[in-house]
């Protein structure tokens, strides 16, 4: 089913609460803080114990004093952001806030370390949270978030609770993504704007500074269950990465639109010596695919007409499918999930990288509003829909995304669109063409079956399919809407032939690919010819 994919797309904006009772600083208000900040400062120079028990710090920003409410160690949010410019709407439900100031936009809500900032990620310190109805954040919201958007920079000044900050050229914000793409690890590093940096190789792994420039990083240190890096950490204006096997390679590049450097991690040379037993395993597993029935658990994804679930059919076609390639390729054959479980969609695509998949099938049933409607669907996936259609579906499908939003919404995670993006990038280009070109084997195959006029191969921004290291397409089967195919998806016979028909599409892909097709962009040792593992078929 499409909606639901599309749904989960929409990433931030589905987790964007939508402003109910915006609220601005009004005037009256700001006078009265501004009045008291002033008498504040008269009481934080002449008489600074009395600074602690009122519970109040100061923001000096552009030669003004400002007073903002501490709780604990803790900055009241509307307060700090009304200091420095922002203005501040309170979602009266939910009580998130939504700060704005020259063209930037920041969310926050209690509960949560991530703070979407414009099309970013920040990730604070400890979660906000609410005293008396009003939000409180820690310093580094401040620190991270607030002030390098307005270009502030400056101290804080513990003894006095108090910031003296001078205007400076606004900080560059930092967000990493990493994904191994074998046979390398690139790691993506997103900036606010372009900014110079300098590479340097180290003992242990590679550098990268930025000179002259203020950089407000993503986190301080992170772990990485990486291959080719174990840790990423950031001090000054230089990120240091640590490599898991001395003598590994890198390079770095910038991009633009949206900018950021791509620094590419790759193995040591080859001095590697296998013992037998290695060697033999190595070669023993030929194909691996991993097939993924669509939804499941509680998430049924569409349902037909005389009641038919779609996550039952797209199980019983994934087993049937693992059953007819564990017959017909030398193959290893994985399920996503083999029960009635819910999944994540990124646990799905996880699961495929970990094994190493050489190929990723999910399997779906469509679901439409034309009645009328037939026949199968192939998907790859794209950065924007293939036809006007499906770019109306995916911009409907955000804006119901958006209306579903209930109070909940501020403590879920949220994702952001870019990051995936990027790592979509870098994941699924070396794979592009070869997913299309599966794309059409299985269109054309499911076009036979189905008898119907040929719906076409299509692109999607589809969740499930982002970050596959694979060749991945998404099949929706047949329409589930439609009473007369929803009685053809619940019969054995029909779920056989099109199990079938991927199968055939699945040989035809590496048949090609065997005999001169397209060269693989992964060195995974690929031998149909060699005694074959168990099919195995299982959950993670
Ligand atoms: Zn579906």
């Amino acid at each position: 089913m499409l909606i639901l994919e599309a749904l989960r797309s929409s990433g931030i904006w589905a987790k964007t609460p939508r402003l109910t009772t915006p609220e601005t600083a009004g005037g009256g208000v700001y006078a009265l803080t501004r009045r008291a900040a002033a008498a504040f400062i008269f009481l934080a120079v002449f008489l600074p114990a009395a600074a602690s028990r009122a519970q109040m710090a100061t923001i000096l920003w552009k030669g003004q004093p400002h007073s903002v409410t501490l709780a604990g160690a803790d900055l009241n949010v509307a307060e700090s952001a009304r200091a420095l410019g922002f203005e501040v709407a309170t979602d009266a439900t939910t009580g998130v806030a939504t700060l704005t100031a020259g063209g930037h936009r920041v969310v926050i809500g209690a509960g949560t370390t991530q703070v979407p900032v414009d099309q970013r990620i920040v990730s604070i310190s400890r979660p906000a949270h609410s005293v008396g109805g009003s939000l409180y954040a820690p310093p580094d919201f401040l620190e991270k978030v607030l002030f390098p958007l307005v270009g502030a920079t400056g101290a804080y000044d513990a003894a006095r609770k108090t910031w003296v900050l001078s205007e400076g050229t606004a900080a560059v914000n930092l967000d990493v993504a990493v994904v191994h793409v074998e046979p390398t690890t690139q790691i993506v590093i997103r900036q606010s704007a372009a900014a110079r940096f300098v590479p340097t190789v180290t003992e242990t792994g590679f550098q990268v500074s930025w000179p002259g420039i203020q950089i407000v990083p993503p986190f301080a240190e992170r772990r990485y269950d990486d291959p080719l890096i174990s840790v990423i950490r950031f001090a000054g204006n230089t990120a240091s990465i640590e490599y898991r096997e001395k003598g590994s390679t890198a390079r770095a590049y910038p991009l633009a639109s949206p900018d950021r450097l791509v620094i590419e991690i790759g193995r040591p040379a080859p001095a590697l010596v296998l013992s037998p037993v290695a060697a033999l395993e190595k070669a023993a597993p030929a194909l691996t695919i991993v097939i993924d029935p669509g939804h499941g658990g509680a998430e049924t994804g569409a349902v037909g007409p005389g009641g038919l679930q779609e996550k039952d059919v797209t199980l019983q076609i994934a087993r049937r499918l693992a059953a007819t390639l564990s017959k017909t390729l030398p193959c290893r054959v994985l399920l996503t999930r083999d029960s009635d479980t819910v999944l994540s969609l990124d646990d799905r695509t996880s699961m495929a990288n970990r094994e190493r998949a050489d190929l990723f099938l999910s399997i779906h049933a469509n679901s439409s509003r034309t009645p009328g409607a037939r026949g199968s669907e192939t998907y790859y996936l794209s950065l924007e829909a293939s036809d006007k259609l499906s770019q109306e579906i995916a911009s409907r499908e955000n804006q119901a995304a958006s209306a579903l939003e209930t109070s909940g919404a501020a403590a879920a995670p949220v994702r952001n669109p870019d990051l995936d993006f990027i790592l979509w990038d870098l994941a699924q280009t070396a794979h592009l063409k070869e997913s299309s070109e599966l794309a059409e084997a299985a269109q054309d195959e499911l076009n036979a079956v189905s008898g119907t006029g040929n719906r076409g191969i299509k692109q999607a921004p589809f969740r499930v399919l982002v970050g596959a290291t694979m060749p991945a397409v998404l099949v929706e089967t047949a329409f589930i809407s439609n009473p007369e195919e929803e009685k053809k998806l619940a019969s054995p016979v029909f779920q056989q032939s099109i199990a079938d028909a991927v199968a055939r599409a699945v040989g035809r892909f590496f048949e090609r690919r065997k005999t001169g097709g397209p060269a693989r962009t992964t060195p995974t040792p690929v031998s149909p010819q060699a005694p074959t593992a168990p099919p195995a078929v299982r959950t993670p």
